[in-house]
């Protein structure tokens, strides 16, 4: 697995997609074909470059849809690959669509604790779109954080090490970790939740940037954003038929 430094980064967004894919599928923030049935269910849908550019695909059924005594047709669903997917925040962010390597070297750069005005500058984003990448950062590992919670229960979480007395020496990590800009009331549970995590990964000697992507994937996943309609009651007339091997 190919270790997500800003330097890998660039490198891999520098020129080879099949190497990129292959990177963003490891990491778990794109899933794999043979585990993304199309939404008119059935057919697993298939990655294809979308463009010339190094970091675009999309999703293609190659399947067929038969209306009720009607001829057979191509199905011809397209999803686009961020759809579901972590990438999917920057449309929120009508000012500026960020490529790839603008995203994953955002969390690279902000995992690694660098202050926002370095990584604008280092990323040619504005200050503006690197405040919104934070708090969708922050997030991912909020979000990871009440899972955890809900999974395992109970106020000592073997996982974080939150346990409700510590949260006070947690929190004064968390401010040297964050800086004053961290000290934001409505950062405090985010910013908690960060440095939880990196400090159990540290203890456990684990990747920050390819610990978080894959937080990233289990939250952001498009299977469970949009899972495939159960059409049974609705839609009857419409279903997807086998695939043609000559197609
Ligand atoms: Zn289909």
């Amino acid at each position: 697995m190919v270790l997500p430094t800003v330097k890998n980064i660039a490198k891999l967004c520098d020129g080879d997609k099949a190497a990129l894919l292959e990177a963003l599928q490891d990491w778990g923030l794109i899933l794999r074909e043979g585990g993304y049935p199309c939404p008119k269910r059935g057919t697993q849908l298939k990655l294809r470059p979308e463009d010339d550019r190094v970091d675009s695909w999309i999703w293609i059924c190659s399947g067929y849809v038969q209306a009720r005594k009607q001829k057979r047709q191509r199905c011809r669903t397209r999803v686009s690959f961020r759809t579901g997917t972590f990438f999917e925040r920057t449309n929120e962010l009508r000012t500026s669509h960020l490529s790839l390597f603008q995203i994953l070297g955002f969390v690279d750069l902000w995992v690694s604790g660098m202050p926002l005005n370095f990584i604008s500058r280092e990323l040619e984003i504005s200050k503006r779109v690197a405040v919104d990448w934070a708090s969708f950062c922050r997030e991912v590992v909020l979000n990871a954080m009440f899972d955890l919670k809900t999974k395992l229960g109970g106020p000592g979480d073997p996982v974080t090490g939150a346990h409700t007395n510590s949260i006070e020496g947690s929190w004064r990590g968390a401010k040297a970790v964050t800086g004053p800009a961290g000290r934001k009331k409505a950062h405090i549970p985010g910013n908690l939740a960060k440095y939880m995590f990196f400090k159990r990964w540290q203890e456990l000697r684990l990747d920050r940037t390819t610990e978080f992507f894959r937080l990233a994937g289990q939250l952001y996943n498009p299977l469970t954003e949009h899972p495939p309609d159960d059409r049974d009651n609705e839609e009857q007339e419409e279903e997807e038929v086998e695939e043609d091997q000559h197609a």
